[in-house]
């Protein structure tokens, strides 16, 4: 095992002269953290293992046997007895709607963001990330959120060209940077595009070919028959174009054979036989010709796929016909080529667990407790894959797909230090035992962000959630055009929140209502509001506050000429802050403040708006 450590360190050295994002002098020769007595599994070899990790900072440094990486300890290191526990790299979930839609499964960004760490996942791409616009979350919130401290995880946000029903956004996401980092652990993912509409009024379209449609039931041909693609091959072919002329990766929705051929076309042209630099991707991919399947590995496309579950199944039979199956979810056929394939869950369309997904795709197991009822995928069986090869798809494929696998993806000397530590290694463990398997802890760079005592007592009870008070600022652009528009929010300490009230941040003429869209969760408890406001004849002006849970309540206060700061408890509101609640002190948090000046003319000044309240930095 010395020899495997000293390996380790000429890699290192190697990789300062070529210029590595670590130097040995930035990791320095002594581990801050080291995890030991477990199971290390770095996925870069099926045959390679340890017993322990090293990790310096945020970054790993060595992996080898306990003896060796224990002589790694700075004075002041972290150790950490895994009792047998398996350390794999932090899972990638490369589609999930955790951002765009937290908030129709009514949780905040920091439950989204604490169900992935719960579940091992370190990194996920959102996959619908739309401009903000009314109350539905944009990126101008998730931005907002990340510059103030709350991400936890790495995030990859796709920006849509086209959206879910079709209409066309555009590419107003050219005002982001191609795979850049927009805020902290934020990053410019690339660009969404839908070929067939999905959830949307009137239902989800699949289009196939010909040869599919002249052979579906009457059910289908019924159910499809107005099915239409939302770009033609030539439209999708001139998007791609730019798309990739520019530097962005491309992600396309399709689910039929027509669909998923005419991206395959696309691509085909616009990459003219070079390499897929960009790891353009198509999402779904659910129903595949024989000839389709070798063209994904020719062209470099990268794939995306799901688990299959009886209720997929329930559905589909009887519109597409128990015959036409063997075009659908062929997983094991498409990896059989040779093909980048990953998997992602594209929460909440299926379960977010990697430990699901195990028992989904190597098992045939139903883990959607929706349709647990439904028994076993038995369809999944002639599909199914070793437990390495989706261990390989939730990592080095899906780190792969992010165009991220530099830094992520595997454990090896270098890399960021995202790890997911399982109860049992799947890759030793029986079926039953990775059945009953948890996550025992989750690290994003090298800081433990969720841990399970039950299975590792060694470990802290919680990561870091140490409460401090908190306020957000929502730093107001001025000129908004008829007086709305999406604050910025900026979490401020106490300190700086003294220093806030100071400046002007917005000034808006008229008797518009100005609403404060605040583009960033407020964790409970929400006290109150801080407000601080002038007018160029005195008026009265109804605050409103809308709640979390979308209820409206208001107070009227008097505002003069002189600016003037106005504080506003919770229970100084007209009602609770939710239907549940019985009283006004029962504020879950708060989404957006307007204030509708109750006079015509004039000139509201607003100075600030401070949310008060006392949750995690
Ligand atoms: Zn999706």
């Amino acid at each position: 095992m010395r020899r495997c450590i000293v390996l380790v360190l000429i890699l290192i050295c190697t990789g300062l002269l070529l210029g590595a994002p670590t130097s040995a002098q930035d990791i320095g020769a002594e581990a801050t953290l080291i995890l030991h007595n477990g199971i290390v599994v770095p996925m870069t070899d099926r045959a390679l293992q340890h017993e322990a990790i090293a990790i310096v900072g945020d970054r790993i440094l060595a992996l080898g046997s306990d003896e060796d990486i224990l002589e790694m300890a700075a004075p002041d290191a972290q150790i950490v007895d895994l009792h047998g526990c398996a350390v794999y790299p932090g899972f990638i979930d490369p589609h999930t709607h955790l951002f765009n839609l937290a908030s129709s499964r009514g949780m905040t960004l920091d439950e989204t963001q604490q169900l992935a760490l719960e579940n091992g996942i370190t990194t996920a791409a959102n996959m619908h990330t739309a401009p903000d616009s009314g109350n539905s979350w944009g990126i101008d919130k998730f931005i907002t959120y990340a510059h103030a401290g709350r991400m936890r995880f790495r995030m990859h946000l796709y920006l849509i060209h086209t959206s879910s029903c079709g209409d066309i956004e555009g590419f107003w996401y050219e005002e982001y940077e191609p795979k850049s980092e927009i805020a902290p652990r934020l990053f410019m993912g690339g660009v969404k595009v839908f070929i067939e509409r999905s959830s949307c009024p009137g239902g989800v379209m699949f289009n196939f070919t010909d040869e599919l449609r002249m052979s579906l039931p009457p059910a289908g041909r019924e159910r499809w028959e107005n099915a239409w693609l939302i770009h033609s091959e030539s439209e999708l072919t001139e998007i791609l174009e730019r798309v990739n002329s520019r530097g962005y990766q491309a992600a396309i929705h399709a689910i039929g054979d027509l669909a998923i051929e005419t991206c395959l076309n696309a691509y085909e042209s616009v990459l003219e036989s070079e390499p897929n630099t960009l790891r353009h991707m198509i999402l779904h991919n659910m129903f595949l010709r024989d000839e389709m399947l070798p063209r994904y590995s020719e062209l470099g496309i990268v794939a995306l796929i799901e688990m299959t579950s009886p209720q997929s199944l329930e559905y589909f039979v009887p519109l597409v016909g128990e015959e036409n199956l063997r075009y659908f979810c062929r997983w094991a056929d498409l990896v059989a080529t040779g093909a980048h394939v990953a998997l992602d869950s594209d929460w909440p369309a299926y379960p977010i667990s990697p430990i699901d997904k195990i028992r989904s795709f190597a098992f045939g197991d139903n883990t959607d407790p929706d349709t647990e009822s439904l028994g076993p995928c038995s369809h999944r069986v002639s599909q199914t894959l070793s437990v390495w090869q989706v261990l390989r798809m939730m990592t080095v494929e899906s780190a792969y797909a992010l165009g991220v696998e530099n830094e992520l993806g595997t454990l090896e000397p270098g890399k960021l230090a995202d790890l997911a530590i399982l109860s049992h290694d799947p890759l030793q463990a029986s079926s039953d035992e990775v059945r009953n398997s948890h996550v025992a802890a989750t690290y994003v760079g090298g800081k433990l962000e969720y841990s399970d005592r039950s299975i590792i007592p060694t470990l802290p009870a919680q990561a870091d959630t140490s409460v401090r008070p908190y306020a957000f600022v929502a730093g107001l652009d001025s000129d908004l055009p008829n007086g709305s528009g999406t604050g910025s929010a900026t979490l401020l300490t106490a300190a700086e929140l003294d220093g806030a009230l100071g400046g002007m941040r917005w000034v808006v003429s008229g008797s518009t209502d100005l609403t404060c869209f605040l583009s960033t969760d407020v964790p409970s408890p929400f006290t109150g509001i801080l407000l601080t406001l002038s007018t160029s004849a005195e008026m009265d002006v109804r605050v409103v506050a809308a709640s979390n849970c979308d209820y409206m309540s208001d107070i009227v206060i008097t505002v003069g000429p002189e600016p003037e700061a106005f504080a506003l408890p919770v229970s100084s509101f007209s009602a609770p802050g939710c239907p549940d609640a019985t009283s006004a002190s029962e504020w879950t948090g708060i989404e957006r403040v307007v204030l509708l000046p109750e006079a015509t003319g004039g000139e509201l000044r607003v100075y600030d708006i401070i949310l008060l309240g006392a949750g995690n930095r």
